[in-house]
């Protein structure tokens, strides 16, 4: 552009070229023609818009409007732009008067761009005001508008938008596309936007098909997902971290691996967006081996923080917490999530103190915490029963941090005031909850109801088993046990007609069932299912084991307080729970030195819990059982839950 002013000769062609210029800079025709002088404020004003220095910039176009001048569009782009960045919205409210002032008319894409301003500042009033404004509208103003309100979740916005669109006759595109998918607020709406996509050609466009993946998977319709991923020869990234992604998400950790190894198969590389993917598609299964695998791939990229926390997330999941600390201390940075999972990991996984001595150590040098790292020191003080100090860091977090405690807060005061045997201040906890409208969740009962159970507290169990019942009326478990404890306390009548209800509804307990791996393959146990190729091997080593024992004071325990197992199915059956099949597997089939990790579906027994202790102590084993609720780390006779869980 310069060139050619510079080539003009300026004896002939003053006023050509200050049309040029003019034109150049969108100069209103009546602008004063005094050139050098005005020419050198609008080149100022470029300058400070594109070197994004805010204050200079403003007042140079403060200076602009003083003599009716107008600087460049791509100018005021890269003002709003810098506006926008750093959320300057007195700023950017002031570029946006200066704009429309004297009856100018900006470029559409600039009006485009104040919208979008608008929307970052999630002062959606204003922008919706400009948008009614404008004389013309385009598709990227449209959609500008819904992504707007599809990021604020305000959903019905977004799609009341989408309809006035398309009766503007203006082509949606594949943003609009996937911000529109982001709103649908459920599958039929889905599958109506899906019809759009196909009507308008564009099912073909990998972040069309990767948000609608996304979407498929969000309501949990896999075979959809699965359909629009074969739909076409896949030929991006994008895609496959949807449909891998899709898998993770709904917990089908095993589909998510094998289409991360198809993946691999077919020439892609692993990049970050798959390795987080998976990596949570291992938590879910804590399949350990395959997670050490995928670390090798993570290692590239040390400075991805999202992937790097989800490593970290995953040898916590998996109860590897020697692998969790040095990937801990090896990341380049830490943000408050690897702090908060760190702190968490420590605590699930029975290391409370290291956890609490961690959490002072952020408090010093690390982000501030969040509400999550606070749940994380309230689950390590209730694990290890530290009464004063959980008391202590639950009475100040709102002033020390702002936190204001929430429902999983006050569930781990309740754990941690039940552990201690102080059921009554627990009951004071729940009546503050109830208070401030955050009523307890079902964890937070079935936790009341545990320690009831050990404190023998039958009123109590009574009241939160109702409690439970009444979320999850066909929760065989909690049924059993409340007809226990009626039968416990003498309640023939309501433990009789609770029988009967079950008997009508058909209702019966889950199996127990385990998970252990071994040679990078995951063996299931049920109980009371032979179908394990080395089931015999098996029984015949545990009753060898459970003879040991024996000789070393193991005495079953059938007598476990208010357990809920069936009556008749306690005695014969404690042998075979699931969980010492496993133990027993791993014990035939890995080597020594390595640790026993099994996973277990529903709460471990007492006397699965006792022979875990035994056998660790007696074979010189590491055992780590994660159950319904928490970790068990067996060594040397002891469990990390101090026996209560
Ligand atoms: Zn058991
Ligand atoms: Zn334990």
């Amino acid at each position: 552009m310069y060139q050619n002013f510079t080539s003009v000769k300026p004896n002939v062609s003053k006023r050509v070229f200050l049309q040029l210029l003019r034109s150049y800079y969108s100069l209103p025709a009546n602008s004063p023609q005094n050139g050098s002088k005005f020419t050198h404020i609008i080149d100022e004003f470029g300058k400070f818009c594109y070197q994004k220095d805010l204050p200079k910039a403003i007042n140079a176009m403060k200076c602009l409007e003083n003599h009716g001048l107008w600087g460049s569009s791509v100018a005021y782009s890269e003002l709003i732009k810098c506006c926008t960045y750093n959320k300057a919205i007195k700023e950017g409210k002031i570029v946006h008067n200066h704009l429309i002032s004297n009856g100018h008319k900006p470029k559409l894409f600039l009006l485009t761009m104040l919208i979008n301003m608008y929307a970052k500042f999630n002062l959606l009033g204003d922008a919706e005001k400009l948008f009614d404004e404008m004389p013309e509208r385009n598709v990227v103003t449209w959609t500008t508008m819904i992504s707007a309100y599809s990021n604020a979740k305000i959903r019905h916005k977004a799609l009341e938008f989408l309809v006035l669109m398309l009766r503007d006759q203006v082509a949606p595109n594949m943003y609009t596309f996937s911000s529109v998918l982001r709103a649908c607020d459920g599958l039929s709406m889905l599958r109506e936007v899906h019809c759009g996509i196909v009507k308008y050609g564009l099912e073909s466009d990998v972040f069309v098909r990767s948000a609608l993946i996304d979407a498929y998977a969000k309501w949990g319709e896999l075979s959809d997902a699965v359909t629009v991923f074969e739909e076409f020869v896949t030929g991006d990234m994008v895609v496959w971290n949807s449909i891998i992604g899709a898998f993770a998400q709904n917990s089908d950790g095993n589909e998510a691996l094998s289409l991360f190894k198809k993946m691999k198969r077919a020439g892609f590389p692993a990049k970050q967006a798959t390795l987080t993917s998976t990596l949570r598609a291992v938590s879910g299964l804590t399949l350990l081996e395959l997670g050490r695998q995928i670390h090798v791939h993570v290692l590239k990229y040390d400075k991805d923080l999202i992937l790097n926390n989800a490593l970290l997330d995953m040898y916590c999941k998996c109860g590897d917490l020697d692998a969790a600390r040095l990937a801990f201390s090896q990341m380049v940075d830490r943000d408050v999530v690897s702090w908060s999972t760190m702190i968490a990991g420590l605590a699930q996984n029975g290391f409370s103190k290291d956890a609490l001595a961690l959490f002072e150590k952020m408090k010093v040098s690390g982000p501030t915490p969040n509400y999550i790292t606070m749940v994380g020191v309230l689950f390590a003080c209730s694990h290890a029963g530290l009464l004063d100090q959980g008391w202590c860091y639950f009475r100040s977090m709102k002033k020390v941090f702002g936190i204001e405690p929430g429902r999983e807060h006050y569930g781990c005061m309740i754990d941690l005031l039940s552990r201690a045997g102080k059921l009554d201040d627990a009951v004071k906890l729940l009546d503050e909850m109830n208070v401030k409208k955050c009523e307890p969740d079902i964890v937070t009962w079935r936790t009341l109801l545990g320690a009831c159970r050990v404190h023998r507290n039958s009123d109590l169990a009574i009241y939160a088993a109702k409690q439970i019942l009444e979320v999850e009326p066909d929760d065989v478990g909690t049924c059993v046990l409340l007809s226990n404890i009626y039968e416990n306390s003498q309640r023939w009548e309501d433990s009789m007609a609770l029988r009967k209800t079950m008997r009508e509804k058909g209702m019966k307990k889950e199996p127990g069932c385990s998970w252990i791996e071994v040679d990078k393959k995951i063996h299931a146990f049920t109980f009371r299912d032979l179908s394990h190729p080395r089931i015999q091997d098996i029984i015949v080593e545990l009753n060898e084991l459970i003879m040991k024992l024996r000789g070393a004071g193991y005495v079953p325990d059938t007598e476990f307080i208010l357990q809920d197992l069936e009556r008749e199915q306690k005695e014969d059956s404690l042998q075979y729970h699931s969980e010492k099949l496993a133990i027993v597997f791993g014990l035939m089939s890995l080597p020594k030195e390595s640790i026993i990790r099994v996973k277990k579906n529903l709460r471990i027994c007492g006397d699965c819990h006792l022979f875990a202790k035994l056998v660790a102590k007696l074979e010189k084993r590491v055992i780590v059982i994660r159950d319904q609720v928490r970790y068990h780390h067996f060594q040397n006779g002891t469990c990390s839950c101090g026996d209560y869980w």
